[in-house]
């Protein structure tokens, strides 16, 4: 799908390589500075050193940049200060702000130590996207001006992450929370970047938050799929949007720290960091690659529904229309061939909608009552080597149990299994299965 949309710039490859630029050790790069790497002057100064560097070693580079670290959380604040339910237009319209801050601030030290450098906003390159305001998906961008620069005049383009441009209406929109990330890959993917390296606070994607696991290891390689679910999962390294933007254009994203001197080199090469990659890639192959948890949860159970065909349509069509994202969901076999209860879980900031909602279609549903709860957490164990090991969530429920851990619910697909506990004990049953599954370092 997003081969044809981005089809204007995946035209054949720009013939950079051709002329000047023939030594194999030159390429271009994206180079992509999440908030607490730009959060103050200092750090700003920092990454325009480790941006100096690569066009040092000849490489042709597009910076995306985050807001400072905390901004984009006060911009979203003062939304909310100004009107609890307001305009998401005018929402895009503050919180892309902090973005056009770092990229100016990032274009002016480049050129303070002599590195040509010009800002770029959503709308100027133009990033376009969908109308979806507060959480737009990219559908095109036109990376010729950026390439012709490149090479006409040595310029570095510093972009603002975040943010796009809806064509027809001309409004600014953003991305979603952590959505630098997926501007970084679609540029990488619109510029036929040899890599996109994703600078952050770690040195890579590890088998759990190393924040919560102190034992966490980094890994050299994950498979994109292992990827998706990491970031889909609670793991926010990464931007869900931009594992699938890489998965589907074939970009090399590389997690690395901004806070180190790393190397130089090779585009095509894989620096100190985590490489995303296809899974033939992977030669060291475990049954599970890491943990995952998320706290923002909520659970929904529906006691003593009517069980009779159509039910579920009448409980999670209406949630669908609202918007509203149910993930997990159980469902009890009758006992007694007429009522039964439903069990999902929603978004924590969604909770409340998907009360209403149900509470609103209680006659069409025909239950007794919903009980809910938000201090629920969801702890998932994610490995491809899971599709042919059997037994492998078996050995987490005795591990939790001997733990007193209760299980709420619980979900498996063909490389995950992901089960909902009490939120106070989250980091405890991180812990206890990273152990298990010999993740420790
Ligand atoms: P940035 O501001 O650079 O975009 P984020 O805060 O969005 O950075 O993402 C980096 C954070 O992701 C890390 O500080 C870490 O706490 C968290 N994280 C969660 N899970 C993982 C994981 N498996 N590996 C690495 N970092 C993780
Ligand atoms: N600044 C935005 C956020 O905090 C985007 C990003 O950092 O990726 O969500
Ligand atoms: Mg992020």
């Amino acid at each position: 799908m997003y081969s044809r949309l981005f089809a204007p710039v995946l035209a054949p490859r720009p013939c950079a390589f051709a002329d000047s630029r023939s030594e194999a050790a030159m390429g271009r790069l994206v180079m992509k500075f999440g908030g607490t790497s730009v959060a103050d002057i200092e750090r700003i100064r920092n990454v325009a050193q480790h941006v100096k560097r690569e066009v040092g070693a000849g490489h042709e580079v597009a910076v995306v940049v985050s807001a400072m670290a905390g901004t984009t959380n006060r911009l979203v604040e003062w939304c909310r200060e100004a009107a609890i339910l307001h305009d998401a237009r005018e929402y895009d319209t503050v919180v892309a702000a902090g973005e056009q801050v770092t990229s100016g601030l990032l274009a002016i030290a480049l050129q303070g130590i002599g590195v040509p450098a010009r800002s770029w906003q959503g709308w100027q390159i133009p990033i376009a996207t969908t109308d979806a305001h507060g959480l737009a998906r990219i559908l095109e961008i036109d990376g010729a001006e950026l390439i012709r620069r490149f090479q006409e005049r040595a310029e570095v383009a510093v972009i603002s992450g975040f943010q796009g441009v809806h064509n027809e209406t001309r409004r600014i929109t953003t991305l979603g929370r952590g959505g630098s990330d997926t501007s970084a890959v679609a540029v990488a993917a619109a510029i036929h970047a040899d890599r996109c390296d994703i600078y952050t606070d770690v040195d890579g994607v590890y088998t759990s938050d190393p924040r919560v696991v102190p034992k966490a290891r980094r890994l050299e390689k994950i498979a994109f799929e292992e990827m998706l679910e990491f970031a889909s999962l609670g793991a926010k390294v990464l931007q869900v949007r931009s594992v699938e933007l890489g998965m589907v254009h074939n970009v090399r994203i590389c997690v690395r720290s901004s806070f180190e001197q790393p190397d130089t080199g090779d585009a095509r090469g894989s620096p100190a960091g985590t490489l995303i990659c296809d899974e033939e890639e992977i030669v060291e192959q475990h049954v599970v690659t890491g943990i995952a948890f998320s706290k923002d949860e909520a659970q929904i159970s529906i006691r003593r529904v009517r069980d009779k065909p159509g039910v579920a349509a009448a409980i999670f069509g209406p949630l669908a229309e609202a918007n509203v994202n149910v993930d997990m969901i159980v469902q009890n076999v009758s006992g007694d061939g007429a009522t039964t209860d439903i069990t999902f879980t929603v978004p924590a900031a969604d909770y409340e909608r998907a009360s209403a909602v149900l509470a609103g279609s209680r006659p069409a549903i025909g239950y007794e009552r919903v009980d809910g709860a938000n201090d629920v957490a969801k702890v998932s164990v994610i490995g491809i080597g899971m599709r042919s090991h059997a037994g492998v969530a078996a050995q987490a429920f005795r591990a939790l149990a001997e733990r007193g851990i209760n299980i709420r619910a619980i979900t498996t697909s063909e490389i995950k299994f992901s089960l909902l506990i009490d939120a106070a004990y989250t980091e405890l049953a991180v812990r206890t299965l990273h152990s298990l599954y010999g993740l420790d370092r």
